[in-house]
């Protein structure tokens, strides 16, 4: 087993570049390594978390009284097509690699950051495209009772950022598979590269937060109409931006201590780089308290507050 650090600062870990440290830390490359660690945390009698690239966390300021358990390592193979990875593998560099041998189809996620486990946890989209739907099967470990299952695409029960594993933290995602179709490698290049641009052009992606902090909300007929006649486009599955009732609810740019409702994407809440976990807490309720009273929307965080 790897060993098992104490007091490991969890800030650098996190897009968001907040919080404090974890008990207990422990590196993991794979299924075993993860029962080691999981047996370990029995063993003391202290609870567990998973972390993957800490791109959808925020973390407490006081840190946390646990073992951190982060996957890490990029490990896959491929075979005409088929990846089978670690879930601690880095998206992008599965979708570049990938790419390079001549397979893709899923360039519109390029730029998600994070492993794949955690885009596969949280049915990771941008562009109408999500990881969903280029899952075969996913692996998973049951940190309860100690059993490994395969799961179909459709038991994932996958649905806007939703998983099978949102609900069920005690399985822990340990190998994904994945189908593409065989693309000439310099259109999958172009693809990708656009895809990157696009985003950097919508938001900069380098700034300190966890990416949309709420998800898109279903939304009453008579705002989803609002907001269609607004911006000229259709609610998808009922739904409207959580962005945009931010800005309606007046909230863009609102800020608590270093924490900012960002005004070029109000559904970012930006680390200014003094904010704490607590500033965002409170920033975030600020939103959800004013987002209720104006539309009676109701705004969920889609960041995991660990
Ligand atoms: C700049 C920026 C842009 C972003 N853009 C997008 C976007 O366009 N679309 C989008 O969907 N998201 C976006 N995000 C959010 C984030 O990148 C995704 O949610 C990503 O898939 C999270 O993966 P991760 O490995 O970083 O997860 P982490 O942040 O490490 O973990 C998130 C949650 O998943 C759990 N988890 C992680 N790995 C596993 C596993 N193997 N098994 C079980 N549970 C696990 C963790 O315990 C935690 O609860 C963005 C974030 C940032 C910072």
């Amino acid at each position: 087993m790897q060993e098992v650090r104490e007091r490991v600062p969890l800030k650098p870990l996190t897009t968001f570049e907040i919080g404090g440290s974890a008990c207990f830390f422990v590196d993991v490359r794979s299924e075993g390594e993860i029962r080691e660690a999981i047996a370990w945390a029995k063993e003391k009698g202290v609870s567990f978390t998973v972390l993957g690239g800490g791109s959808n966390v925020l973390v407490p300021d006081d840190g946390l009284d646990a073992l951190v358990v982060h996957l890490v390592g990029n490990l896959y193979s491929a075979d005409n097509g088929t990846l089978d990875t670690w879930a601690g593998s880095d998206l992008l560099f599965l979708i570049q690699t990938l790419g390079a041998q001549g397979y893709g189809g899923w360039e519109k996620l390029a730029g998600i950051p994070g492993s794949i486990g955690g885009a596969v946890r949280g049915n990771a989209g941008a562009f109408g495209s999500e990881i969903k739907d280029f899952i075969e099967k996913v692996r998973a470990l049951n940190t309860e009772t100690g059993e490994t299952r395969e799961f179909t695409n459709a038991e994932c029960d996958f649905s806007y950022r939703h998983s099978f594993f949102k609900d069920h933290p005690e399985w822990i995602i340990t190998v994904v598979k994945v189908k593409l179709a065989q693309r000439r490698h310099g259109d999958i290049t172009k693809s990708i590269g656009d895809t990157i641009a696009e985003r950097e052009k919508r938001h900069l992606q380098n700034v300190r937060a966890a990416g949309s902090y709420f998800m898109n909300p279903q939304a009453p007929q008579n705002v989803i109409d609002t907001f269609e006649k607004e911006k000229g486009v259709k609610s998808r599955e009922g739904r409207v931006p959580a962005g945009w009732l931010i800005e309606k609810a007046g909230m863009r740019g609102a800020t608590v201590g270093g924490a900012v409702a960002s005004l070029q994407h109000p559904n970012y809440i930006v680390n200014q780089g003094t904010a704490t976990a607590e500033n965002v807490r409170q920033l975030a309720e600020k939103v959800k308290k004013a987002v209720l009273e104006k539309f009676d929307v109701e705004l969920q965080e889609e960041a995991a507050l660990l």
